[in-house]
Formats: C-alpha cells, sequence, structure tokens
C-alpha cells in the first residue's frame, strides 16, 4: 500500500496538468466547456441531442463522445447538427484529460460556443479525473433509484449542476423525489437542479436556460 498511493497521485498530478492545458485552450477560443457525467441509460446523448436541436441557431456545439467501444453516440450528435469526435476509450471506464486533448486537437475550437463532453457511463472514476472542462452535469434518472446520491456520493458532490431525467415515468417507478433531494443536498447544497424528460420535453426551457447563462457569464469572463 505505502509505494501504490504516490504512484496514484503522480498520475492525477500528471491528469491535471493536461487538463489545465485544455482549459486554456478552451478559454483562448472562448468556448465553454461542459462534463456530462451519469450512468449508462440514463439519457445522456438525448439531452445532447436537445440541447444541440435546441440551441443550434444560437450557439455553436461541439460534442466529444467517451465510449468504451462504437460511434453511436458521436453519429447521433453528429446527425442533430453538431461537430463531433469519438474517443473509443478501448475498455476504460472513464475519460481522463489526455484523452479529451487528443480529442481537441481535431475539432475547430475557434468556430465553438459551447463543447459538451459526454462521458463514459459509470458513476464512480469519471468524478476523479478532471478534463479541463468548466462545469460538470451529472445526468440521473428516475429509473436507477433514488438511492443513488447516497450511493455515489463522490459523483454527486463533484457536479455543478444535476438533471433528473425521465420525470415522465414518476407515475410508474418507485422513486421518492423528496429522499432522493435530500440525499443530494446533504452532499451538494443547493446544487442547481434541473427534473425533465427528454421524451415529453417538460422541464427542459430551464435546462436550457442554465446552460445559456453558463455560456453567457464564460463569454464575459473570457474576454
Ligand atoms: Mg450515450
Ligand atoms: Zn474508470
Amino acid at each position: 500500500m505505502k509505494e501504490r498511493i504516490p504512484i496514484v497521485e503522480k498520475i492525477l498530478s500528471a491528469n491535471d496538468h493536461i487538463a489545465a492545458q485544455n482549459k486554456s485552450a478552451l478559454d483562448s477560443a472562448g468556448v465553454l466547456g461542459l462534463n456530462f457525467m451519469a450512468s449508462p441509460g440514463a439519457g445522456k446523448t438525448s439531452l445532447i441531442e436537445h440541447t444541440i436541436k435546441k440551441l443550434k441557431d444560437r450557439l455553436k456545439l461541439a460534442v466529444v463522445d467517451g465510449d468504451v467501444a462504437t460511434s453511436i453516440d458521436a453519429d447521433r450528435a453528429a446527425a442533430a447538427g453538431a461537430q463531433s469526435v469519438q474517443i473509443n476509450t478501448g475498455g476504460e471506464c472513464h475519460l481522463d484529460a489526455i484523452m479529451l486533448q487528443g480529442a481537441l486537437s481535431e475539432l475547430h475550437l475557434e468556430e465553438i460556443d459551447l463543447l459538451i463532453v459526454e462521458n463514459v457511463g459509470n458513476l464512480i472514476c469519471p468524478a476523479s479525473f478532471k478534463l479541463g472542462t468548466h462545469k460538470s452535469v451529472l445526468i440521473a434518472s428516475v429509473p436507477e433509484g433514488d438511492d443513488k446520491p447516497y450511493k455515489y456520493p463522490g459523483m454527486y458532490r463533484g457536479v455543478e449542476a444535476l438533471v433528473i431525467n425521465k420525470i415522465d415515468l414518476l407515475p410508474y417507478v418507485e422513486f421518492d423525489m423528496e429522499y432522493f433531494r435530500q440525499g443530494v443536498e446533504i452532499l451538494n447544497p443547493g446544487l442547481v437542479t434541473f427534473p425533465l424528460s427528454c421524451r415529453t420535453d417538460e422541464g427542459l426551457d430551464a435546462y436550457l436556460a442554465w446552460v445559456e447563462t453558463e455560456m453567457e457569464a464564460h463569454r464575459r469572463v473570457v474576454q
């Protein structure tokens, strides 16, 4: 154990170093970077598609898609009208800053306002690897159950916004919204939260308004 801890710390600090480079590349091009994290099937890609379709007339968007295999999600982002780059992690269960750096080199950052990074579907290690994005968004979903904040505290602590997707399913599944939100509040007091449904579009406007507000705030800081 004594020997292994410094090695892990070294890897993380190398990652943080590249993450800082990614952030300054985004900043100098005036790009706001969002890191979308969730368990598989929570609806990251659906939310990204909605974001592209609703904002593409006002913002130039790009998507970097991290997946263990396939380019299905990157293809969906491209079909919705965004520049997209696929990262196949080759089995890794999270994205790291070096992977994102490679993807950024394939994008024309000067032509982009908003970059969404779709992390690998996983509620554990994506929380530990900084990418250099500005804000992290966690997408939870009703069918996953209301106990997830209690089971995956690291993920809920480290994000700046929370989407609760698939609220159209609330009448059909056991999901105690109060219990869920109490768990979130303990870990991340006052966390900006958007209950919504990508199927019915209910609640989507508040989330989209948040994205645009963040975009404006970021423009003021980097200009
Ligand atoms: Mg996806
Ligand atoms: Zn991992």
